[in-house]
């Protein structure tokens, strides 16, 4: 049985039984650390000071597909969040379509009274309006916690009010406390997707031979399509970008295509092997197209699996060639600078064999979780020597703020809401994925290196910050051991 048979998706921890949320020491196998590595799925903290509600990045999802309306069921301060990404929304339809687009989102705002008599009535009334009001073409109805604390019940609601509504209404299991690991809002969403906008079947027959499905990610930009479908094209490929800002259409339309290929394993694999089993659409999920090494190992796995290795390989060498003596102006500055990077796990490791390409030392690397997709970056690094202390914590800043004043790094990267620690400790900092700047690919490779040289050329402002700016930590706790309340409920030290 598919887990698309059942009517909520299963955590990304049941699925991937290796997955973990603290870790703190050296990475296996590498040379260094005292410590004993040994990442435990029944880790933990004794103290934690922040967490990601799966919500954040569902809705990061949802929001950006047009004619699409999001109606959170929940209290109404769930999906809040959405307010802030608006602004990745609008300009992510612009970059798209030539204008820009509102994330269009709604809440049912549960109050004491419907927690008292439940909130189903409320929900069904909501859907209509939405249908009436604004005549998506699909609705997502996605719960919060407090309906799966009540016991309400989205999926009857759906299908009751279904036959009476044009649009299609997707329910979406993301209570933020069923799990801790974020990367399960993206099977949930996925979930969604697979169950309520995909044809009932296909065959192999109906393939377009020519048509991959490239899996774009919420963090990437227009720019970094671009630059992969400028790939695929000198391939004679076409590319079909999906889920994120993609029509439904683009959701069918990646039903008939001759190999999906991930962008972010993290994020694909749960909606990848469904269209593997369901439609027969192969798919590779294995190398980020971060860094010159990865975008060709990406390339060459496309070429293999279409018949196209020869021209995949010449194609590789050539950008590789060019790229290389474009790169050559930044390296110098780049040689020996130590760098600490924060992002989701993939990311932060196949980011940082882009930036060993550049001639930098990895000094620190925090991971939002571990799971055994990050075992083949992992072994890049150890392959490369490189010998680095790895945080996994879903944003830990006093952890981060701990590490940072004991490395001491030249450089940070991190997402655009998390590098205000590092700033404010006069480092200088770059943001890891930016949508208006290219990220991906060899261009993307190019691109980074050009802002990291002249971040590096010029620190004046992180220098400023650091010298006026304070953290709220006290000297006891700097001078405590970072991933002292890191506990293994199995009592075994991580
Ligand atoms: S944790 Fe629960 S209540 Fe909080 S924002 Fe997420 S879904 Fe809403």
């Amino acid at each position: 049985m598919s887990h698309f048979d059942l009517q909520v998706p299963p955590r990304r921890e049941d699925r991937h039984p290796k997955t973990c949320l603290a870790y703190g020491g050296a990475v296996c196998g590498s040379k260094g650390g005292g410590r004993r590595c040994a990442l435990a799925a029944d880790a933990d903290r004794g103290f934690t000071q922040g967490s990601i509600c799966p919500l954040l990045p569902a809705l990061g999802m949802m929001a950006s597909l047009p004619e699409t309306v999001v109606l959170m069921h929940g209290a109404v301060g769930c999906g809040s969040c959405t307010h802030g990404t608006n602004a990745n929304v609008r300009s992510g339809h612009a970059a798209r379509r030539g204008k820009p687009a509102d994330a269009l989102w709604l809440s049912t705002a549960l109050d004491e009274v419907d927690v008292i008599s439940g909130g189903d009535d409320k929900l069904e009334r909501a859907i209509r309006e939405v249908d009436t009001i604004h005549s998506p073409r699909a609705i997502f109805v996605v719960a919060g916690c407090l309906p799966a604390v009540i016991g309400d019940d989205i999926d009857g609601v759906a299908s009751r009010v279904q036959p009476e509504v044009n649009a299609t209404i997707l329910p979406v299991h993301c209570e933020g406390f069923k799990s801790r690991f974020m990367a399960t809002a993206y099977d949930a969403v996925y979930h969604a997707v697979g169950r309520n906008l995909l044809p009932e079947s296909g065959t192999s027959s109906e393939h377009d031979e020519r048509t991959i499905n490239i899996m774009n990610v919420g963090s990437m930009g227009r720019v970094d399509e671009l630059e992969l479908e400028r790939l695929a094209n000198e391939l004679g490929l076409s590319a079909n970008f999906y889920p994120v800002f993609s029509r439904p259409e683009s959701f069918r339309k990646a039903t008939r295509a001759a190999l999906s290929i991930s962008t972010c394993p993290t994020h694909d694999d749960y909606f990848l092997t469904h269209l593997q089993e369901k439609y027969g659409v192969p798919y590779i999920i294995r190398h980020m197209p971060i860094g010159i090494a990865n975008t060709s190992r990406w390339l060459r796995d496309v070429g293999s699996a279409l018949d196209l290795a020869e021209e995949a390989n010449v194609l590789a060498e050539a950008e590789e060639r060019e790229l290389r003596n474009a790169l050559e102006e930044f390296l110098p500055l780049f040689r020996g600078k130590r760098v600490f990077l924060s992002a989701g796990e993939y990311r932060s490791l196949a980011t940082a064999s882009l930036l060993r390409e550049f001639g930098f030392e990895i000094a620190g690397i925090r991971s939002f979780h571990y799971d055994e997709f990050a075992d083949v970056e992992l072994e890049k690094l150890r392959e490369d020597g490189v010998d680095f202390t790895w945080n996994v914590a879903n944003v830990q800043p006093f952890e981060e703020a701990n590490l940072l004043r004991r490395i001491k790094p030249d450089l940070f990267l991190g997402h655009w809401h998390g590098n205000n620690t590092a700033a404010r400790m006069g480092i200088p900092t770059q943001v890891i994925y930016n949508t208006a700047y290219g990220y991906i690919g060899y261009r993307g490779a190019y691109d980074l290196a050009r802002r990291l040289h002249r971040k590096l050329r010029n620190t004046a402002f992180t220098d400023r910050i650091g010298r006026y700016a304070r953290l709220p930590y006290r000297e006891s706790w700097y001078a405590a051991e970072p991933f002292s309340f890191i506990r293994s409920k199995t009592g075994e030290e991580t």
